[in-house]
């Protein structure tokens, strides 16, 4: 990660590097160390949403006086904010906290079967806005590009012109390459498709793309429920399949090309249907979130509701039809879940989007049937969890991949806007 750039950032931090004094050792090598602290700074920010100087000083072991030189060059940058007072504190002087700014953003797209996600990001993992924009029919490439401008423009003009736009990040339902050419999204229809270099095109931002679960479990491992989780498996169900992201070890897992994790086409059923990939019994064809809206005869702009709608109906007299349908995807996720369990040694598996349905309606089975048949050693302490509700890890993640460079070299937004001026 990030997954692909055609990347100006990168090209503006390699021209900052280059920029930077050639003569004696010592400045370099000062310049040097300054950047690197501040990096390290900003992503403790970044990741904790908010600490005190004295905090930085300890988990840097830097002493305190640095630690506000580059706090004030950050504040500088438009990277952090120092204003709230800790209230956790309870002797002594107030300590300021210094914060990541609202006012950098990272502009995220998720497109889907049927809608395209759009958000801006701000640092620190927080969503400051996002709109569900539907579509009729899987947009083209063409058409998301078309979408988000026009959805971009109407966000920008409601926020401070003073707002800074690092990047683009998008969440896509399929195989991103290191360009950030989707490769293949078989549920959109979209092979080869230069989505990043189109959209960099139309709004003169860098962009960077990856696939929508493992930008999922990257945001589950910084700021969601995996935090802290060194050994970790995402798997989210939505409109176009079933993704899956994996940390290892407190890595993300991406495999000699990036397409690793994509549990999706785990073989669950020999006798199955075929799946989009060509072969037969995948998890994501046989556990489909069209046969759970199916089963409850819901409108497709209802979505939104159909996991109240479901729980619900399996509380109704008259559901076995529907009780039937879940039970079989919760024993054929189970399968599923049972060669994570063998191959990962996870510690924990997080649920997401319509993946949830099955393990609030079949809690127990749900384990029951992963802890079952697994191997001994890896099934015992593995946690079957609840990842959120809403499509925002998604979005959080993908706002990672345009804040990776500036979290990287914060500042290089220095040659940036000396650049512009
Ligand atoms: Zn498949």
């Amino acid at each position: 990660m990030p997954r692909s750039a055609p990347s100006s950032t990168e090209e503006r931090s390699g021209d900052a590097v280059r920029r930077l004094p050639a003569a004696t050792g010592l400045g370099t090598n000062q310049d040097a160390v300054r950047r690197h602290n501040l990096s390290t700074v900003l992503r403790l920010v970044h990741s904790s949403g908010g600490v005190s100087r004295a905090q930085l000083a300890r988990a840097t072991g830097v002493n305190r006086s640095t630690i506000a030189a580059l706090v004030a060059e950050l504040v500088q940058l438009g990277l952090v904010v120092e204003e709230s007072f800790d209230q956790t504190r309870q002797l002594g002087r107030p300590s300021l906290l210094v914060e990541p700014s609202r006012g950098a953003l990272a502009l995220v797209v998720n497109p889907d079967l049927d809608a395209v996600r759009i958000g801006l990001v701000s640092l620190g993992g927080h969503l400051v806005t996002s709109v569900r924009f539907a579509t009729v029919r899987p947009p083209s490439a063409q058409e998301v590009v078309n979408i988000v401008t026009a959805v971009f423009a109407g966000m920008r003009s409601g926020l401070d012109a003073s707002t800074r736009y690092i990047g683009v990040g998008l969440a896509i339902p399929g195989l991103v390459d290191a360009e950030g050419t989707v490769i293949d999204a078989p549920h959109l229809g979209w092979r080869d498709e230069p989505l990043s270099q189109l959209l960099s095109e139309a709004l003169g931002l860098p962009v960077w793309a990856a696939n929508d679960a493992v930008v999922g479990v990257r945001a589950q491992s910084l700021f969601g429920e995996g935090r802290g989780v060194n050994d970790l498996v995402y798997l989210y169900g939505g409109a176009s399949g079933i993704g899956g992201g994996v940390v290892s070890g407190g890595r993300l897992v991406d495999g000699a090309n990036g397409f690793a994790g994509q549990l999706g086409h785990t073989h669950v059923k020999s006798d199955g249907v075929q799946c989009d990939c060509g072969v037969v019994g995948c998890l994501e064809a046989e556990v489909t979130r069209r046969e759970l809206i199916d089963a409850v005869g819901l409108a497709d702009d209802d979505v939104e509701s159909l996991e109240e709608v479901v729980l619900r109906r399996l509380e109704e007299p008259g559901s076995e039809e529907l009780a039937a349908i879940v039970d079989r995807q919760v024993q054929l996720l189970a399968v599923a879940l049972r060669s994570v369990v063998s191959l990962l040694n996870p510690s924990m598996i997080l649920l997401g989007g319509f993946l949830r349905i099955l393990l609030l309606a079949r809690p127990t089975e749900l384990t029951e049937a992963v802890h079952a048949s697994a191997i001994r050693g890896p099934r015992e302490d593995v946690a079957v969890a609840l990842a959120p509700r809403s499509e925002e890890p998604l979005l959080v993640g993908a706002a990672e991949l345009a804040f990776e460079a500036i979290l990287a070299d914060p500042a290089s937004l220095h040659a940036e806007a000396a650049a512009q001026s």
